[in-house]
């Protein structure tokens, strides 16, 4: 009887956690490894919540892979009996004069048999009365996509990988060595070497050092910051009870997350920016936001999604400005932040990590 192969996994982040989880349930011997453990904080993977999407633009792998990853989760919550993606819906924001990414968006998510409606900025001040969509011409939105639990599902993923008999051990592959050819085992933290018949190198932004020659300056990490806020008390109307996921993409392209009622993630509102920030270092660049990030956060959270104290007050125009001097310190309430490297390489994203694991799976 043939054996089964071994293969080593490095990372066990979105990618290399469902890559392991995948491997092994087609019947390969797999040892996972990790410097630091799945959704550690410095990984990419490792924030509280991600969005999963499918709109991605035109031309692009992305939305194929976002329709097989919302099958794969929709089976893997089933079956584990927990729930990681939280189908808030997504809405994309598209101004009357900036709009290729969305138009692109359109025929690709018609290809991947996404669902989405297209709306019109009238409908969409209706249906979310909370949000100022000022200069907002019409929208995308994708019912049955929404937010992640980031962190807890690369653990949950890890947790099964062990559960069906995969091998997880909290080590670093050192990189000595690595780009030998053949390569005959890896050097590791403990001072061992592992041997396996593959290796799998899942490790995000840190791929650029442990290869600098095949990989280099093709995977740059950069730093951003990503911002809690807290809304006043007793008001839902940002919760994802009320609130889609949204993309805007005017000028740079900003993107927010509502604030769980439930689970155990209620950090709050999230607001980002998706701009490339400066080169960061992964493993020992200081984390802490920049000023100048927080402010444009702030101004941009208070004119997109104003936390209006007058409800007879119209939804299109903004509040006077001695409301609007409240409202600017409720959003100073409680700012929360974390901030996170990303490589400038785009990998398409974590909701896309079960359809990931599969895609190496069939490459190799
Ligand atoms: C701020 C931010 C916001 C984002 N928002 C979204 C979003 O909303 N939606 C979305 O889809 N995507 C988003 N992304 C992208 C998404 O998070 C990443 O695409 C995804 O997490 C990448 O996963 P990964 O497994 O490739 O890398 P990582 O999660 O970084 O995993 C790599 C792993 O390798 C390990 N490792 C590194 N070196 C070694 C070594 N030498 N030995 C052993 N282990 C090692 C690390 O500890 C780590 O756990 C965001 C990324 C960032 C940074």
């Amino acid at each position: 009887m043939k054996s089964k192969p071994h293969i080593a996994v490095i990372g066990a982040g979105a990618f290399g956690g469902w890559t392991a989880l995948h491997l092994l349930e087609r019947g390969a011997r797999v040892t996972l490894l990790d410097a630091w453990g799945p959704g550690n904080s410095r990984s990419s993977s490792g924030g509280e919540t991600r969005v999963m999407r499918g709109t991605y633009g035109p031309d692009q792998p992305y939305t194929q892979m976002a329709a097989r990853a919302l099958k794969l989760w929709q089976k893997y919550e089933r079956r584990w009996k927990r729930q990681f993606l939280h189908r808030t819906g997504v809405l994309w924001m598209a101004p009357a004069h900036d709009d290729a990414f969305e138009r692109g968006s359109v025929k690709t998510l018609r290809a991947a048999k996404i669902k989405f409606q297209e709306l019109s900025s009238p409908q969409m001040k209706k249906r979310w009365p909370q949000i100022d969509f000022e200069g907002i011409e019409w929208g995308i939105f994708e019912p049955e996509c929404g937010y992640l639990d980031a962190r807890a599902s690369c653990q949950a993923v890890v947790e099964a990988f062990t559960a069906a008999g995969g091998k997880y051990r909290q080590l670093a592959v050192l990189p000595d060595g690595l780009e030998d050819t053949p390569l005959r085992g890896i050097a590791v933290s403990d001072g061992s070497r592992l041997k396996a018949d593959r290796y799998v190198f899942a490790c995000g932004p840190w791929l650029g050092k442990l290869f600098p020659q095949a990989v280099g300056n093709l995977v740059q990490p950069t730093k951003q910051d990503i911002f809690f806020f807290g809304t006043p008390p007793g008001d839902d109307r940002f919760s994802d009870r009320h609130l889609p996921v949204w993309g805007d993409h005017r000028g740079r392209f900003r993107y927010g997350i509502p604030g769980a009622l439930t689970g155990d993630a209620r950090r709050g509102f999230k607001i980002a920016d998706d701009t490339r920030g400066p080169a960061f270092d992964p493993t020992s660049g200081e984390r802490a936001i920049d000023p100048e990030t927080l402010r444009d956060i702030r101004e941009y959270g208070d004119s997109r999604l104003p936390v209006r104290t007058n409800a007879r007050q119209s939804f299109h125009h903004r509040p006077p400005s001695n409301a609007r001097k409240r409202v600017d310190r409720r959003w100073r309430l409680r700012p929360r932040l974390q901030a996170r490297s990303r490589s400038r390489r785009d990998d398409g994203g974590i909701g896309l990590g079960p359809a990931r694991g599969r895609c190496d799976i069939s490459a190799g």
